[in-house]
């Protein structure tokens, strides 16, 4: 059995399309699966990767290199990123939601945590990335708290 490991690529290297949206995105630990997929012991995480499609219109929350895909019934966390409305979380280090995701001392707030490491978003972003990037005006892969 291969066990695949999050050393075995660096971050973002690993990118694969989206089988909904055609779009590609980059792979997803296997530490940040198991945090938020539904009965994570049924999957066989050590054979595949997965990959967060972070596209609001796109019911796919994660897929695989077989294009499995999974939406938000197969996952436990309510993925803000998908849900349009104010009190989606975008953050979930913080508990912020996309209404205080606009507050720029809200946003300030949470800049300020990951710079000092103390956010979690391997584990608790069910994208496994810093959730900066998700912010209102914010452009996707210029933040990164790691
Ligand atoms: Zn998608």
């Amino acid at each position: 059995m291969t066990n695949c490991t999050d050393d075995c690529h660096p971050p973002s290297a690993r990118r694969h399309a989206c089988p909904r949206n055609g779009k590609s995105y980059p792979v997803v630990s296997t530490t940040t699966l198991l945090h938020h997929l539904e009965q994570p012991w049924q999957w066989n995480l050590a054979e595949r990767h997965y990959y967060f499609c972070s596209d609001p219109d796109c019911p796919v929350i994660y897929f695989g290199d077989d294009d499995s895909v999974i939406e938000q019934t197969g996952v436990r966390t309510p993925v803000g990123l998908k849900d349009p409305s104010d009190t989606a979380l975008l953050c979930y280090c913080f508990g912020v939601t996309r209404a205080d995701a606009r507050d720029s001392t809200i946003k300030a707030f949470v800049q300020q945590q990951t710079r000092q490491g103390v956010c979690a978003c391997q584990t608790r972003n069910p994208a496994g990335r810093c959730c900066l990037g998700d912010f209102p005006d914010s452009k996707e892969g210029i933040v990164d708290c790691r």
